[in-house]
């Protein structure tokens, strides 16, 4: 890799692909449902959408969700701690949100520092329902 570490590193048609991909999609997708999506595309193999998620989930670009073991476009085009991201997911219908809180960031950092312990980066999925599941 020669590229910078820039704020908006280039991406190579793969990524690009990829991200368009999670982009155009109406919620979370594994890393299987993104390579049939891009079949027509050129991708054969899994390893090729792993490689460009590992690169667009480093720089922020693309987010993991451990929960669902799937992946998300990044919904806040300023997302700017990419280290401590919040999603709400419904149980239902499988809507995601990405949720930007400081002070969850800042509370997150406060309990790291208070365990010793060094944080490099934290993931919290709030499980439960829409307001349009929890209203139907
Ligand atoms: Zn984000
Ligand atoms: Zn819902």
């Amino acid at each position: 890799m020669h590229a910078k570490p820039s704020e908006e590193p280039r991406l190579t048609r793969n990524q690009a692909l990829v991200l368009d991909t999670l982009s155009e999609a109406d919620g979370p997708l594994s890393a299987y449902a993104i390579l049939d999506l891009l079949r027509e595309n050129g991708f054969r193999a899994p390893l090729q959408v792993y490689r460009a998620l590992d690169k667009l989930v480093a720089a922020g670009r693309v987010h993991r969700l451990e929960s669902l073991n799937a992946f998300v476009a990044c919904q806040k085009p300023d997302c700017r701690s990419h280290a401590t991201i919040a999603f709400a997911i419904c149980d239902r219908c499988g809507e995601v949100r990405e949720v930007d809180d400081p002070n969850l960031a800042r509370r997150l950092k406060t309990i790291a520092d208070g365990l010793d312990f060094a944080l490099h980066g934290s993931v919290v999925e709030l499980r439960g329902l829409c307001a349009g599941c929890a209203a139907a």
